[in-house]
This record gives C-alpha cells, structure tokens and sequence, in this order.
C-alpha cells in the first residue's frame, strides 16, 4: 500500500513544461502591469454596480471550493499532506468568502442585521486574507517538513477528516470573533471608508503575510510543478488584491473593482490547472494504457515462441522428446477411458555412423531434417504424432489404428524415406539413405505402461535391424486376431 502511494504521489507531480513557464510569466506581468497602472488611480470612484460583487465573490466562493474538493481528491490519491493542507486552505477561503458576502453590508440586508458600520465583513476580510497567507507558508511547509506520503488509507481518511473539521472549526471561531468584532476586536471601517485598515497595522500585516507566502511558494517550489506554478501566479493575484484593497480605501473605487478581479482570478488559476494536469493524466493514462496492451500482446507471442521452442527440436524443427514424453503420458494416463487403441512406431536411419564417417556430420544433419520433415508430414494427414526421439532416431504415436493399419503407416512412411533417394555409398544395405521401423500397437484400455510399451517397440526395431535392416516390424494388438507379427520385407534389388 506504501508503494502505492508513493507511486500516486509521484503521479501528481508533473513538471511544468518550459511553455507553461512562459505563460505563468506572462501572466504574472500582465497582473503586476494592470495594478502598477492602476494603483494611483485605485480612489477613483467607479458606478455602484452591485451585482458585479455578488457575481465576482459567488465566482470566487464556487473556484475556492471546487480546487478545495480537486486538491482534496488529489490528497485522497497520493496520500501528500502538504495537499490536504492546500485543500484546507481553499476550504478556508471559500467559506470565509461566503460569511463575507452574508455579512457585507447592503448585500443581504432584508434577511441579515448587518449595518453599513458593521465591522464583522471587513474584519472576515481581514481573516480570510491572512488566513489565506498562512495556509500557503503551512503548505510549503508540510511540502519540505513532511514530504513522504501517508502509508495506508485509514491514515489518509482520518487526516482528511482532522484537516476538515479543524478547517470548520477555525471558520466558526473566525466568524465568532468577526461578529464579536465590536466589542473584542477594534474598529477599522468608518463610513465604508476602510483606511484604517492601514493605519492600524493590520492591513499591512496581512500585506506581508502575503508576500511572504509569494516569496516562499517562489523560492521552495520554483514553479516546477504545473500545480505550484500556478499556485504561486494565484499568490501573487492575491497580493495585487490586497495591494489594492488596501490603496483603494473605499468601496465600489477603481483599486477595489480591480481587487476583486485579482482575487477571482486567484480562485480561478488553479482550478484550470489542476484540470489541465488532470487532462494531461489522463491522456497518459491512456497512452500506458495502450502501452500495456500492446507489451500484453507482445508477452503472448513471446510465451507461444517459447513454448514453441521448448517444444520442438532444434535441428529437425518438429516436436522434440519432451514434446514426445508429454503426448504419450498424457494419452496414456487413463487407460479404462482410452476406447481406440494406441501405436508407437520407433524409427532408426540404417547406418547413419557410417554415412556421417563417409559425408561429414554436417552432411548427416541435412539428411535428418529430411527424414524428420518426411516422417512428419507423412503422419500429419492422418492426426499421427511424430517427434524426434534423439539422435538419428524418430517416434511416431497413432490412434485407433491395428497393428495391421500401424504396419501400413510404417510402410509408407519407410517408402517415403527411401523415396528421397539420399546418396549413401557406403552403405553395406542399400545404396541410399534407408530406415528401419519397430512398433508395437495397444489394445483399447490396454493398461500397460509408458516404459513397457517404448521397450516392446524397440523389441520390433531390433527385430527389424536384426532381419537385415530397412523394413518394419509392427506387433500388438489386431482388430481380427488377438496379437500378432507382421513384417514387410523390402530389400534392395
Ligand atoms: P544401425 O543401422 O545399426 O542403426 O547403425 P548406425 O550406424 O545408425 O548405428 P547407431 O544407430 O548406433 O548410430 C547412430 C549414429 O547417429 C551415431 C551418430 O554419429 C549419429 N548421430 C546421432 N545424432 C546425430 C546428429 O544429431 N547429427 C548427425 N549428423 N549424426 C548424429
Ligand atoms: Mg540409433
Ligand atoms: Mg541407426
């Protein structure tokens, strides 16, 4: 399961290409440009237009709590603390967007008691905004300090679950000393004019509090993931936020229109990026996908090869005596259900010594692949079994054929041998290549043992040798009489 997550987490981090790098740049110059132009102009007083901040902070609470729940899957899946703790963040900020809109003076007004100089909005401004700058240090922090993922998914299920309900919990207390903000906390809004934010120092330390989180997130991470790249272009939109909020001193000004933009661009940045990585997991996961089917399929033709070869003889290329051994154990392992009978013709090329003495080894191994491919074929048509024994030596397995019919078989593979017509002069039998053939037939359910029945074959192969060579010997079992020998002469001229 470690492993699991270790290879997940690995998953997550892809690198931001030098092309995203570029984009993220440029970005970032064009926010630094826009609120550089706009910074001195930040007072001037713009239309009330009020369903702009209900649509740019429904915008924001929507992109905050949708990477919260992307960030989060992406927790569950690797395993990364440091990516519950971002989840968290976006969390925070979401709802602390929503209890900032609930409170904010006008914009719920029939259903919330919240006058114009109520304190609560500004100072969950205040909250969310720093809270916002401590989560990304608390995240880069868990990223170095804590860089191993979790080990099982109880560790991940319970974390996740700690991390959400201190999330809430903070919020709730958060909100509580907003509301309490009258009695507890000083006042820094006067008549929607909310430059005392800057005068009581606590506008400035949420600004540093951000600029910290936008120099840690550069110097740790260096943009070199696609999620930390843009998560640093999304710190720096808040920064610009807050920059102008803070210049802009009013609301429904310049610097204060161009703040909200900031900071739903700042929600939106990273959701288009944890897409895109998704996207482009995606499309690798389909590319290994293709991959694995693909090397699937290789491994197949690859194991057929193998089996293949061990399954065939190197020099003659038909089936070799494993192949041979296999076959006959696995025909004769349950004799009472054996119900046709069983032949083995043993086959041995007539003075093969003397013929590689005369023609060289390399001369006697082309007349083996002959008669190998002679025998082979001779047998293949009527779903006989030939294999090389070993040496210059051949075995053949029929069914449902009588010592008689096995006979015929060994004829005609014996002429087919002496049909090929090979050159052997030194031959004291004949003056081509001939060979001789043993075979013994079983009766149907005939018990008798794998040894038993190669050594009665090798019997008739002797026999065969012993009468003068290049003619076969066939005893067993006969459908008319009971077991018998049958001989086939065919001598030179
Ligand atoms: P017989 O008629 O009694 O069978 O005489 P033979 O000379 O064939 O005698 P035997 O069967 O004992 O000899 C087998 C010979 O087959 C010995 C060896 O030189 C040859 N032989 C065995 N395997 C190979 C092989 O892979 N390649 C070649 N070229 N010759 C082989
Ligand atoms: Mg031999
Ligand atoms: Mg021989």
């Amino acid at each position: 399961m470690q492993d699991h997550f270790k290879v997940a987490s690995q998953v997550f981090d892809i690198p931001s290409s030098g092309k995203q790098k570029k984009a993220a740049i440029i970005v970032a110059v064009i926010i630094m440009i826009i609120s550089t132009i706009a910074l001195p102009h930040g007072m001037r007083s713009l239309p009330e237009i009020d369903p702009f901040l209900s649509a740019s902070t429904a915008w924001l609470i929507f992109g905050d709590l949708l990477t919260s729940y992307i960030v989060y899957s992406q927790y569950r899946a690797s395993g990364l603390p440091c990516l519950l703790v971002l989840s968290c963040t976006y969390l925070y900020t979401g709802l602390m967007t929503t209890m900032h809109i609930v409170t904010f003076p006008g914009l719920l007004k029939n259903m919330l008691q919240f006058g114009p100089e109520s304190q609560t909005a500004v100072w969950l401004w205040a909250f969310w905004h720093g809270g916002f700058a401590i989560g990304i240090l608390l995240y880069i922090f868990t990223k170095v300090r804590w860089s191993k993922p979790l080990e099982t998914v109880e560790q991940i299920f319970n974390l996740g679950t700690a991390g959400i309900v201190i999330t809430l919990l903070t919020v709730f207390g958060m909100l509580e000393l907003a509301m309490a903000s009258g009695d507890l906390l000083p006042g820094i809004i006067h008549n929607g004019d909310y430059r005392k934010l800057n005068t009581s120092g606590i506008g400035p330390v949420i600004w540093i509090l951000n600029l910290l989180a936008l120099i840690a997130m550069g110097y740790r991470t260096k943009g070199q993931t696609v999620l930390n790249l843009w998560l640093t272009v999304a710190v720096l939109a808040l920064l610009t936020d807050i920059t102008l909020t803070l210049f802009a001193g009013t609301r429904f000004t310049l610097g204060w229109y161009l703040a909200k933009v900031n900071s739903a661009f700042a929600a939106t940045v990273v959701i288009i990026s944890a897409l895109s990585e998704v996207n482009r997991l995606f499309i690798r996961l389909s590319e290994q996908h293709r991959q694995l089917v693909e090397s699937g399929r290789q491994l197949e033709q690859v194991n057929e090869k193998l089996t293949q070869l061990t399954n065939l003889d190197g020099l003659t290329e038909i089936p070799n005596r494993r192949r041979f051994d296999e076959i006959l154990a696995w025909e004769m392992v349950c004799p009472e259900e054996r119900l046709t009978s069983l032949s083995l013709l043993i086959i041995d090329v007539d003075c093969f010594k003397s013929y590689n003495d005369h023609y060289g080894h390399q001369g006697g191994d082309q007349v083996l692949k002959m008669i190998a491919q002679t025998i082979y074929n001779g047998v293949k048509g009527i779903h006989g079994f030939a294999a090389r024994y070993g040496g210059e030596e051949f075995v053949v397995v029929l069914s449902d054929c009588d010592a008689g019919e096995t006979r015929q078989v060994a004829e005609m593979i014996r002429k087919a041998v002496a049909g090929l017509a090979i050159k052997h002069e030194v031959s004291i039998f004949a003056s081509h290549v001939t060979i001789s053939i043993g075979g013994y037939c079983l009766a149907p359910k005939d018990p008798m043992d794998q040894q038993d029945l190669i050594r009665r074959a090798d019997h008739c192969l002797y026999k065969a040798k012993d009468a003068g060579r290049n003619q076969s010997v066939v005893q067993g079992w006969s459908r008319n009489t009971t077991a018998g020998i049958i001989r086939s002469l065919d001598r030179p001229s």
